[in-house]
């Protein structure tokens, strides 16, 4: 344990804590700062630099002063930068591991898969960099030569939540330097840490002075806002909850400014009576516990077919049993904490809400005793389709099932909902896999897997969900522009 806390402590003491603005730290000490907590313990792992709003206007105009010199920059460069900073992430995958943990709480061996999952996102789109096409065609009367070239929309305001605080950051961060654009970058304030070390990083692969400024706050909406109004800004790439996107859309029609809107989802985890039960129960708890149930897709609502709805609870909640939750540096913890206390009273609410409404406990269904914000793995089966889990992300380890009879009544329920980011369909006919497929009102759909995040897969929603694709192919046109040339033959 002792070592451990070291550990850290050297992660953290090797950390720049201020905020970098034109490619300048500017030191945390003197300055208004705010502490970054261990959700586990509750104790303080480092205090970082509070910005202001002077310093966003700083970050904005150096976004803006230097974006004619990046967008030249060549794609070569830019894509050996993001190769370099991928490398250098994963040769430090045991520090960022620790430290995301450390101040967001999931455990080491899911933080490790998120720093391979963040590096990813800046080898896929190094390698995109150098790919950036458009198109030659004749119009129609062969008279006109229709050239299509495209460049960097440019300065693009990232704002990213705590849930995943590297690939949260890498998603948006990479594109954004393929594609030439500057960037001012807001991370969440329970996890700056790792938003800093990967600033580190990007600075020593190579990244000019000016292209990515950061402003840790505790004033999002000022400094947001300054951003959004500063006429500077061209774009908001936005990743957090849907309450907020919507704000960011409102500003961002006063600037006709692109937006990408990766917000919160609600994703229905269908089980029908032909599925195979444990290939569902291993995709539902990766769906439902992967970062202890905070992550945007996971499974809000498990719809299953009332012949199979009880084993398949009986089964979920045996494997659910078997976890151990406790502080996520910890071997052999599979659940940490919350990241709050108010993620933790949500939680706690919304089960006793569906209790109220006669749903019944199988599994869990209350808080450890002890320091930490931690709760159960909670299984609640008979969950009745008015109580507020079954349209509020419930972001917690609590997995309610809602039996269903037949697949009209399945699609129905699950697109009950403004929300739609991911379903997941689990049934061994193809047909109905397929037909649910296009069915179902979102924007990813998990065919008998629990799974669907991927680096090289477009990750977006419809509806209340969000606007855009963040990776994948379709990830760098979030941040490039068209320009038609009309040229006579
Ligand atoms: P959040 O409260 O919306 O916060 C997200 C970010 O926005 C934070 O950096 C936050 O800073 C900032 N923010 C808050 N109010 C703002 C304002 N008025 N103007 C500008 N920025 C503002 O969401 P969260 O609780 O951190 O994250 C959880 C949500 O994110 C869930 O809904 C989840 O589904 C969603 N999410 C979606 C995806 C996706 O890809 N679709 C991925 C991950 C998470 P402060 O905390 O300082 O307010």
């Amino acid at each position: 344990m002792g070592t451990l806390k070291n550990s850290i402590e050297t992660v953290i003491s090797g950390l720049a804590t201020g905020l970098y603005l034109d490619g300048e730290w500017i030191d945390a000490q003197g300055r208004k700062t705010f502490a970054v907590e261990n959700p586990a313990t509750g104790a303080t792992l480092a205090t970082v630099a509070d910005g202001s709003i002077a310093d966003a206007q700083r970050a904005i105009r150096s976004a803006g002063d230097n974006q004619v010199n990046w967008a030249h920059t060549p794609p070569r460069e830019r894509s050996d930068i993001l190769r370099r900073a991928y490398e250098m992430i994963m040769d430090r995958t045991d520090e960022l591991s620790l430290l995301m943990t450390a101040e967001m709480g999931k455990p080491l061996a899911e933080a490790r898969g998120e720093v391979a999952y963040g590096a990813e996102f800046l080898r896929w789109f190094s390698e995109e960099a150098v790919r950036i096409s458009g198109d030659y065609t004749t119009s129609g009367d062969g008279k006109n030569r229709i050239l299509l070239t495209r460049s960097p929309v440019g300065p693009s305001i990232l704002i990213t939540p705590w849930n995943f605080p590297l690939a949260m950051g890498t998603r948006k961060i990479g594109p954004a330097i393929a594609s030439g654009c500057t960037m001012v970058f807001k991370p969440a304030p329970q996890t700056p840490l790792t938003s800093l070390a990967l600033v580190q990083i990007l600075r020593e692969a190579g990244l000019p002075p000016g292209v990515l400024n950061v402003v840790t706050t505790t004033d999002a909406e000022g400094v947001v806002k300054t951003w959004m109004e500063s006429g500077i800004a061209r774009k908001v790439s936005f990743t957090g909850s849907t309450a907020v996107g919507k704000i960011l859309l409102a500003q961002a029609a006063k600037n006709v400014m692109r937006t990408s809107m990766e917000l919160g989802g609600n994703a229905p985890f269908i089980v029908f009576d032909d599925a195979d039960l444990d290939r569902a129960v291993d995709g539902a708890m990766v769906a439902k516990l992967r970062n202890m149930g905070e992550a945007c897709t996971a499974a809000n609502r498990f719809l299953v077919h009332r012949s199979v709805a009880d084993s398949f609870s009986d089964k979920l909640a045996n494997r659910m049993s078997s976890l151990k939750v406790g502080d996520g540096t910890l071997a052999g913890v599979d659940i940490g904490p919350l990241v709050d206390g108010p993620a933790l009273q949500k939680v706690e609410s919304l089960v006793d809400d569906a209790l109220s409404r006669g749903a019944e406990v199988v599994l869990g269904g209350s808080r450890p005793t002890g320091m930490g914000y931690f709760y159960n793995p909670t299984v609640l089966s008979n969950v009745s389709p008015d109580s507020l889990m079954m349209d509020t992300e419930i972001f917690g380890p609590v997995a309610p099932v809602v039996p269903f009879s037949d697949e009209a009544q399945a699609l129905a329920l699950a697109n009950n909902t403004n929300s739609g980011l991911v379903g997941y369909v689990f049934t061994q006919d193809i047909d109905r896999a397929l037909r649910l497929s296009d069915e179902l009102e979102v924007g990813m759909v998990g065919v008998n897997t629990g799974i669907v995040s991927n680096p090289g897969a477009p990750f977006g929603g419809i509806k209340h969900s969000g606007l855009g694709r963040e990776g994948g192919r379709l990830g760098i046109d979030e941040f490039l522009e068209y320009k038609y040339l009309a040229i006579p033959r």
